[in-house]
């Protein structure tokens, strides 16, 4: 075992701070990784304040993490020491089940393993996420980061990135279909991006009048501030909608701009549920109410991929890792644009 510097949570109200965590050796299959950037996911925060059960503490969030390998076990075939690395929601998984046999680990019938915060296979306890020096990871689970990309700015893409562009590809949003997302932020303006780096129009939603402009920017054709009625009325049809928000909210609001069989996909997790939608905005349009959670390890890559050829990363606001229970507060103002990611050379010993 080997004594990794972190930043730990110790109780829901708490604030991130130093702490030390064992990592284990690597063994046959895994790769070690120094980690060099790590985003800050909304779900970290949910986590660390108790929002959703099952919190156990100490926890090291960070599942948005890129860096350099400085080890690899005797059988790693894909990565050797000095290679760019990234890693993301997930370290393990059963890979029997039909869910792992298709690729999509994050569905796996016998209980996947995240990167934080779940039962460790290998040192017990609880697995520790990426706010820390280093981390192991079997091989299986560790993607490639395209060479092309801003280190710092590809981070978020291991979360945000595969998060979006999962449902995105799943309901074909591609030339001639129509998407909104709803909701600006880590995981919205990486939806805005790849949904029209898939050759979608896209409408994006919002409650900030002042993310208007950038929404523009990013890519979406019309942006809508959502509390104007006129305007949502004004938005038109959409083929797939993309509902980002990290609060409940009303959703029938966004079914009813849905056409015939259309569907709304939720992919924020609110701590609590949106009030349920109207039987009627369903049943009339045949229309569609889904979820969709993270994405499998060959989709990862393949948004890795993509991305390396669209020239597509987060727009970051870099920070020391110190700097990390203000940036809590900000993202929960929805103050970020558009992902904050820590350096983690700012870590310390
Ligand atoms: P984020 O950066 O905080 O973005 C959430 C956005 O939601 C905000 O920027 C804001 O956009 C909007 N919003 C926040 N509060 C709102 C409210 N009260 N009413 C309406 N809109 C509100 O968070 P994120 O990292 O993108 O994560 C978003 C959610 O997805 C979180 O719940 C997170 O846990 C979840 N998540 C799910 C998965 C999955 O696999 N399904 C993966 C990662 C994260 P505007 O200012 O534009 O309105
Ligand atoms: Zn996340
Ligand atoms: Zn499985």
């Amino acid at each position: 075992m080997t004594q990794a510097s972190a930043y730990a949570a110790q109780g829901a109200t708490t604030p991130l701070a130093p702490a030390r965590i064992e990592r284990r050796e690597p063994g046959p299959t895994d790769v070690r990784i120094d980690i060099a950037f790590c985003g800050v996911c909304h779900s970290d925060v949910h986590t660390v304040r108790s929002e959703w059960p099952g919190t156990s503490y100490p926890v090291v969030p960070g599942h948005e993490i890129v860096g350099r390998v400085s080890a690899v076990g005797g059988k790693v075939k894909g990565f050797k020491p000095g290679d760019l690395a990234g890693v993301g929601c997930l370290v393990d998984s059963c890979r029997t089940c039909a869910s792992c046999g298709e690729g999509l680990e994050q569905y796996c019938e016998n209980g996947m393993v995240l990167t934080y915060n779940s039962p460790d296979r290998h040192l017990g306890g609880m697995t520790y996420g990426g706010y820390s020096s280093h981390i192991v990871v079997d091989e299986a689970f560790v993607l490639r980061m395209p060479a092309s990309l801003d280190l710092a700015a590809s981070a978020p893409l291991l979360c945000a990135g595969i998060t979006t562009y999962s449902p995105l590809r799943e309901w074909g949003a591609g030339p001639g279909k129509r998407v909104g997302v709803v909701g600006l932020g880590g995981l919205g303006h990486m939806g805005v991006k790849l949904a029209r780096a898939m050759g979608a129009e896209v409408v994006l939603f919002t409650t900030s009048p002042g993310k208007v402009a950038d929404a523009k920017r990013l890519g979406a054709t019309e942006a809508v501030v959502s509390s104007d009625r006129e305007a949502m009325k004004g938005a038109g049809k959409l083929d797939f909608i993309l509902d980002t928000v990290a609060a409940p909210h009303d959703l029938d609001a966004y079914l009813e701009l849905l056409r015939r069989d259309g569907t709304l996909c939720l992919v924020g997790a609110p701590e609590r549920p949106h009030p349920s939608p109207g039987v009627f905005n369903l049943i009339f349009q045949r229309r569609r109410l889904a979820g969709s959670l993270i994405g499998g390890l060959p989709e990862t890559q393949e948004m890795l991929d993509f991305c390396g050829e669209h020239g597509i990363v987060s727009d970051i606001e870099l920070i020391p890792m110190s700097a990390i229970n203000t940036a809590y507060d900000r993202m929960v103002r929805s103050d970020v644009r558009y992902r904050f990611v820590i350096d983690m050379g700012t870590l310390g010993g």
